[in-house]
C-alpha cells in the first residue's frame, strides 16, 4: 500500500562535518542500507529519505547532504532552514575533523533553529588501529555542549541505524 498517505510528520535533518568524514556514506547506509566503495564526492545539494515509525507516528526523515561545500562558512543558511535535527560527523582517524567540530556547532547555533537536536557522530569506528580521537574526548565535548553522541561505521553499518533513530526520537519528543 502507499506509505505516503499515512505520513504524520516530515523531519528535515542536515548532515554536516568536514569533507571525507563519511557523511554521504552514513546517509546511504541509513536510507538505502548501502555502502558505495567507489563513491565520488557529492555534487549538488541532495537529500535522501527514509520513513520510520516512532511511537506509532509515521515519520518521513528528509536528510540533507552537503555538496562538497564543507569549507568553513561555505554551507549556506538555506541548507539549515527548517532543520529539526543535525548529524555532526567527524572521522575518528582524523584529529582535525574532530578539532573542527566546535566550529560546526557554532555554525548550527548561528544558522539553525535554536531548538535543533544535534547528534555528534564519530565515524569510521571500524578503523580501530588508526584511531586518533579517544572516545572520552568526544563524550566530554558532547556533554559540555548538550549533544547526543555515537560512534559509527558506515562501512560495517555499526550504530548508524541507532544514531539516526535516537535523533529522530528526540526530535519527535520535542515537536
Ligand atoms: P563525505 O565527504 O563526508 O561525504 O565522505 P564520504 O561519505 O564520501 O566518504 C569519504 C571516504 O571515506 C570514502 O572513501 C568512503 O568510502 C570512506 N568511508 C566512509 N565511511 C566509512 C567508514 O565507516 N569506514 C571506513 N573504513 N571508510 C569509510
Ligand atoms: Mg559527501
Amino acid at each position: 500500500y502507499d506509505m505516503q498517505e499515512k505520513i504524520d510528520y516530515v523531519f528535515k535533518v542536515v548532515v554536516i562535518g568536514d569533507s571525507a568524514v563519511g557523511k554521504t556514506q552514513i546517509l546511504s547506509r541509513f536510507a538505502k542500507n548501502e555502502f558505495c566503495f567507489d563513491s565520488k564526492s557529492t555534487i549538488g545539494v541532495e537529500f535522501q529519505t527514509r520513513t520510520v515509525t516512532i511511537n506509532e507516528k509515521v515519520i518521513k526523515a528528509q536528510i540533507w547532504d552537503t555538496a562538497g561545500q564543507e569549507r568553513y562558512r561555505a554551507v549556506t543558511s538555506a541548507y539549515y532552514r527548517g532543520a529539526l535535527g543535525a548529524m555532526l560527523v567527524y572521522d575518528i582517524t582524523k584529529r582535525q575533523s574532530f578539532d573542527h567540530v566546535a566550529r560546526w556547532v557554532e555554525e548550527l547555533r548561528s544558522h539553525a533553529d535554536s531548538s535543533i537536536v544535534i547528534m555528534l557522530v564519530g565515524n569510521k569506528a571500524d578503523l580501530v588501529d588508526l584511531r586518533m580521537v579517544p572516545t572520552e574526548d568526544a563524550v566530554e565535548f558532547a556533554e559540555d555542549q548538550g549533544l547526543f553522541f555515537s560512534e559509527t561505521s558506515a562501512l560495517s553499518g555499526d550504530n548508524v541505524e541507532s544514531a539516526f533513530l535516537k535523533l529522530l526520537e528526540e526530535i519527535n519528543r520535542v515537536v
